[in-house]
């Protein structure tokens, strides 16, 4: 059984836009027990794309193409595939009445070429698109089976997993599937991630152990190949203890979605507390981290960019001579910004942040000394120092990092 993606549109190739198609596809395809061993890229060219599917049908049984499948002249993707295997393309009923329903609610006027997206190719499967007005199809012909799938990504990933997944899944049974988990970790290196591991690597066949390294964290992808699902994830659950005997107390969260500023809004809210921030170094994006997250609001509360000594005096009332004594890129700085944060934010928690982000050295410091301290309600306040490696943004990105990382631990250790 082997697959390959065909993403047409020229944008692509002018690197306008990233192929995330082939990439969303591929993992999704996998995931069926289905192998995929090509991506190519064609622009908006009849013979190209002609030429390429001549190529793709010797070598594939299934191809699937995603974009041009939209209203204009230059979505063509429908045309070529139909007259390569000889095919016209005939109006999908659904499509076509969800198109005047669209334009009706919209009260918008329909122009005639938006009908081509209701075109499906004749003796196929309609594949509906729930978020957008174009119709795919899936069609086998001479042994190879096309799957035809729009461009934007927005389309593409429900129209896939709704629609064409599962009929896929019936045209290719499969003996075995995939089965996988994410475990991320932070605070451990790659490196030292596969040295601690390296005997249940050099072992690993089924389930396989692939590690990846992401800035400041690292993930591993347990995979089992396996008839049935129940005992797919027992092999996985046992690998996973194995894996935490050894370097649990890095672990973090499961999967692609949980990210650690997630986990740790996560934890924030099921333990009720709630969190505040003053930042130097970081100038901000700590606090604009947090507004990555939706429902962030429920915990955090705000905070303060204190980037010069005199806004730490004026905007947290931290004492000057401190500032002048210790310096601002100290112990004692980040635990005053932190502490008077926590006070006049009325939270639970407070980060702070101060240090420096080179290139140049500051107060005498080296490029990447940070401070960051943590604040509790009823408790000691805590700083670490960190000397983080690499440019400005890499340096403020560990140091966001680490703070979250502080929170998360903090906050979990009450249960
Ligand atoms: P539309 O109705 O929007 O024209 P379409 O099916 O004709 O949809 P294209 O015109 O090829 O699709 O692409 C529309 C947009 O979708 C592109 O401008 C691009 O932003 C996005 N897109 C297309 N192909 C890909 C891809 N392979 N990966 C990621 N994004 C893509
Ligand atoms: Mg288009």
């Amino acid at each position: 059984m082997k697959a390959e993606i065909i993403a047409v549109g020229t944008e692509l190739l002018l690197g306008q836009v990233v192929n995330t198609n082939a990439t969303f596809l591929s993992e999704e395809l996998a995931n069926l027990g289905i192998e995929v061993y090509y991506h190519t890229v064609v622009g908006d060219n009849p013979q190209r794309l002609e030429q390429l599917l001549v190529e793709a049908q010797s070598r594939s049984d299934l191809i699937v193409l995603c974009g041009g499948l939209g209203p204009t002249e230059d979505d063509l993707t429908k045309d070529i595939v139909a007259a390569h295997i000889h095919h016209s393309l005939v109006e999908d009923e659904q499509a076509l009445a969800r198109l005047h329903e669209f334009f009706t609610f919209s009260k918008s006027t329909m122009t005639e070429n938006n009908l081509r997206q209701t075109l499906m190719i004749e003796g196929g499967i309609a594949v509906q698109n729930p978020t957008g007005l174009a119709v795919g199809t899936l069609i086998t012909e001479d042994e190879t089976t096309y799957l035809l799938l729009p461009g934007p990504p927005s389309e593409l990933k429900p129209m896939f997993q709704q629609n064409a997944r599962p009929l896929l899944e019936e045209l290719f049974p499969q003996e075995e599937q995939l089965i996988s988990r994410v475990l991320r970790f932070y605070g451990i290196g790659e490196s030292q991630l596969v040295t601690e591991l390296k005997e249940l690597i050099d072992e690993q066949t089924n389930p396989t152990i692939a590690p990846y390294a992401k800035p400041n964290e690292v993930t591993l992808r347990l995979t089992a190949k396996i008839a049935d699902k129940v005992e797919g994830e027992q092999l996985l659950d046992h690998l996973e203890s194995q894996v935490m005997t050894k370097v649990g107390e890095y672990f973090y969260g499961y999967g692609d979605e949980n990210s650690l500023v997630k986990v740790t809004v996560d934890a924030l809210k099921k333990h009720g507390k709630t969190i505040s921030a003053a930042e130097s170094l970081t100038a901000g994006l700590f606090q604009s981290t947090l507004g990555d997250v939706s429902g962030v609001s429920e915990v955090f509360k705000g905070g303060f960019v204190t980037y010069s000594a005199e806004t730490k005096e004026q905007f947290l009332a931290i004492d000057r001579k401190l500032l002048e004594k210790e310096g601002t890129a100290s112990e004692a700085c980040a635990i005053a910004m932190a502490e008077q944060t926590r006070k006049l934010a009325d939270t639970d928690f407070a980060v702070s942040f101060t240090g420096v982000a080179g290139p140049n050295e500051l107060e005498g410091q080296a490029a990447g000394t940070v401070w960051i301290a943590l604040a509790e309600k009823g408790q000691p306040t805590i700083a670490v120092l960190q000397h983080f490696k690499r440019d400005r943004k890499y340096i403020r990105l560990s140091a966001v990092m680490k703070g979250l990382d502080l929170i998360r631990r903090a906050v979990d250790k009450k249960k």
